[in-house]
C-alpha cells in the first residue's frame, strides 16, 4: 500500500487518508489546526489549559498546542492526580517530563485535597462503578484549576472514539441536554463561572492518535486504569468499536449527526444553570454532584 501524497510506503489507512509516516503526521496536524480554525476554538491572546493525563493523547495535544500556540497564547498544563496506586503516579512522572521538554508550566490538583480521599479509596466506599464518582470529581477539579489559573479555555484530547461513546451513551440515556453539550466546543450555556473546553482531536481516532504519538517518540504508558473497562462505558465503547469495524466511518457519522442536532438547538431550550450554594460553581441543582460527593466523603471514615 503506497501514500497518497507520495510514493513511499504507507503507515496507516483510514477514512482520513492513507499515508506514510511523515505524511501522516503532517495530516493529523492539519486536520487539528482545521478543526481549531473551523469551531473558533482558540483565539489569539488567549490563555489556553491542557488539561494533561500524561497519556499519550493529552501528550500529543500539547505537543501540537505547544508548536503551534506557544507563540500568540498563553499554554499551560493541568493534571488531576485522582490517586490511583501503580498508574496515575506513574503518568505524572510522564507527564512532567514532557512539559519540561515543551517548555509549559503545568499545576497538579488531587482529589485527596479536595475530598479528603484518594481514588482508590472511594473506590472501596462508593458502591457502584469507580468512573461515574471519578468523572464527576475530574471535571469539577478541571473546571477549578482552570478558574484559578485564569484560562480562558480548557482544552482535552477527547478523540473521535471517545466522543462518538459520549453520543452514543448520552442517547442511551435519553439525555438530549447533555448530548448537546458534546462537540468540538462544549456547552450551550455560557458562564463566567464554567471554563468552556475544547476538543481538538474530535475528528481524530483513537488508532491515529496512537500512531501520532509514537511516531513523535512520545513514550506514554499504555497501561490502562484499573478501574477501566468496567460498566456502562466499557460496554458502550466495546461495541462502537465493532461496529466500526464492521461499518467503517460509523463513529464519524455519529458525531456528524449529533452535531446536526446541536446545530438546530435553537429548537432545544436550554436547561436553565443556577450556581451551587457550597462552591458558587455553575449546577442545575441546588447543590452540585462534586459538592454532594464531597459532603458524602467527608462524612465516611476510611482512609
Ligand atoms: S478509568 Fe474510571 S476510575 Fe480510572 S481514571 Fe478513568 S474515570 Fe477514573
Ligand atoms: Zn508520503
Ligand atoms: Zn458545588
Amino acid at each position: 500500500m503506497e501514500c497518497e501524497t507520495c510514493d513511499n510506503v504507507a503507515v496507516i489507512s483510514t477514512n482520513n487518508g492513507t499515508f506514510c509516516a511523515d505524511h501522516f503526521k503532517d495530516n493529523f496536524e492539519k486536520l487539528t489546526l482545521e478543526t481549531i480554525k473551523r469551531y473558533e476554538l482558540i483565539k489569539n491572546g488567549e490563555k489556553i489549559a491542557v488539561a494533561n493525563s500524561g497519556g499519550k493523547d493529552s501528550l500529543s495535544l500539547l505537543y501540537i498546542l505547544s508548536k503551534y500556540f506557544k507563540s500568540s497564547n498563553d499554554i499551560i498544563s493541568i493534571t488531576i492526580d485522582e490517586g490511583i496506586t501503580g498508574y496515575r503516579d506513574k503518568t505524572i512522572e510522564i507527564m512532567k517530563r514532557y512539559c519540561n521538554q515543551f517548555g509549559v508550566d503545568y499545576q497538579i490538583y488531587t482529589y485527596k485535597e479536595l475530598t479528603g480521599k484518594t481514588m482508590d479509596s472511594i473506590a472501596t466506599i462508593k458502591k457502584g462503578i469507580p468512573c461515574s464518582t471519578c468523572g464527576v470529581l475530574r471535571r469539577y477539579l478541571i473546571n477549578y484549576a482552570a478558574k484559578e489559573a485564569k484560562a480562558d479555555k480548557v482544552a482535552t484530547a477527547h478523540n473521535m472514539d471517545d466522543e462518538a461513546e459520549n453520543v452514543i451513551m448520552n442517547l442511551v440515556q435519553n439525555d438530549v441536554q447533555k448530548m448537546i453539550r458534546l462537540g468540538a466546543y462544549s456547552g450551550v450555556v455560557r458562564d463566567e463561572d464554567f471554563v468552556p473546553r475544547i476538543k481538538p482531536f474530535i475528528f481524530l481516532s483513537e488508532k491515529e492518535t496512537m500512531l501520532f504519538s509514537i511516531l513523535n517518540g512520545i513514550d506514554a504508558i499504555h497501561t490502562p486504569c484499573p478501574y477501566a473497562g468496567y460498566g456502562f462505558r466499557g460496554m458502550i465503547s466495546r461495541n462502537v468499536k465493532r461496529f466500526e469495524t464492521e461499518y467503517s466511518g460509523s463513529k464519524r457519522s455519529v458525531i456528524d449527526t449529533m452535531l446536526k442536532i446541536k446545530e438546530s438547538r435553537k429548537t432545544i431550550t436550554a436547561q436553565k444553570i443556577n450556581k451551587c450554594k457550597h462552591c458558587g460553581f455553575p449546577s442545575v441543582m441546588e447543590t452540585c454532584e462534586a459538592c454532594k460527593l464531597k459532603i458524602e466523603l467527608q462524612n465516611t471514615h476510611a482512609v
